[in-house]
């Protein structure tokens, strides 16, 4: 089985990649795909841990765009990085660092304390986000856990949420199209995506786009939605895939190995990148 979803200390996971790649042995995967935030750093780090270790590593990454203006995250498995892509990676990853001031500009108007070297503090990788500036507010003993620094005030449409820059969707498609990966929509049934990304949406992206999966198993859907997902992903014929999205201890319910893809279907997943000229 193989995890194909999962963040490291390079965005905001908890975990290094040379402890995921240990977890992912320990529990008797065959692999598992690396696909921090905007970020490509821990990939080298999870792939020589891997090799030690008798794990496949593939390399991955979640793309941050937009569809419909929501939100929607694009996974791209088996990436050989082109200069386009770096370019890009860069923007957003600059745009996440620069949205952290005015969040916690909006904190202190909420009466709620926060400095840029605390928020700074959390952060070990180059890719940014909410969830560092949940952990200086629990740090701080603010709040209990990232969950609760959400709910209260850092989720979209809570008083001190600030989006950050995302890609067009199709333009990320292409973008990791170019770099030899395989395209998989992650979660699309939760939050802002379920609203947008229909049956109708998500076929047309197969036709139009080229998509090549679509994750259908993710510890965010309940299980009607996971048996839909699957099905449609094989009335479309493309991979559906099932992953944890495992955060480590930063995200509850989301245990590394406690969503999985098969063998087989991961193996269609690296010949798609190979035909395409990806990393595999
Ligand atoms: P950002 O990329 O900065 O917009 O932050 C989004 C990240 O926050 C994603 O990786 C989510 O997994 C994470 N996230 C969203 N909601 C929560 C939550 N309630 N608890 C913990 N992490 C969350
Ligand atoms: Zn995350
Ligand atoms: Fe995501
Ligand atoms: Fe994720």
């Amino acid at each position: 089985m193989y995890d194909l979803h999962t963040h490291s200390v390079a965005s905001d996971g908890t975990d290094t990649p040379t402890e995921l790649a240990e977890q992912a042995a320990e529990l008797g995967l065959t692999g598992f795909a690396l696909c921090d935030h905007d970020i490509l750093d821990g990939i080298t780090e999870a792939r020589n841990a891997g090799e030690r270790l008798g794990v496949r590593v593939i390399a991955g990454i979640e793309l941050s765009a937009k569809y419909a203006g929501v939100d929607i995250h694009v996974l791209g498995y088996g990436i050989n990085p082109t200069p386009e892509l770096d370019k890009v990676l860069a923007g957003l990853r600059r745009g996440r660092l620069d949205r952290i001031p005015r969040m916690i500009q909006q904190m202190d108007e909420l009466g709620v304390p926060l400095t840029l070297k605390e928020v700074m503090a959390q952060v070990s990788g180059g890719s940014v986000g909410r969830p560092h500036v949940a952990d200086a507010l629990v740090a701080k003993g603010i709040v209990a856990h990232r969950d609760e620094a959400f709910a209260r005030w850092l989720a979209a449409g809570r008083p001190a949420y600030v989006p950050k820059p995302t890609v067009d969707l199709v333009q990320g498609i292409d973008l990791l199209h170019q770099a030899g990966a395989a395209v998989v929509i992650a979660h699309p049934r939760i939050r802002g995506a379920a609203k947008v990304l229909t049956d109708e949406v998500l076929a047309d992206l197969v036709t139009e786009h080229g998509l090549d999966g679509i994750e259908a198993g993710h510890p965010m859907h309940d299980a009607a939605t996971r048996a839909q997902l699957y099905a449609l992903a094989e009335l479309l014929g493309v991979i559906a895939t099932g992953s944890s999205d495992c955060h480590g201890t930063g995200k509850i319910g989301h245990e590394l190995g406690s969503v999985t893809t098969p063998d087989g279907v991961t193996g269609e997943l690296l010949r798609i990148i190979s035909a395409r000229g990806g990393a595999v």
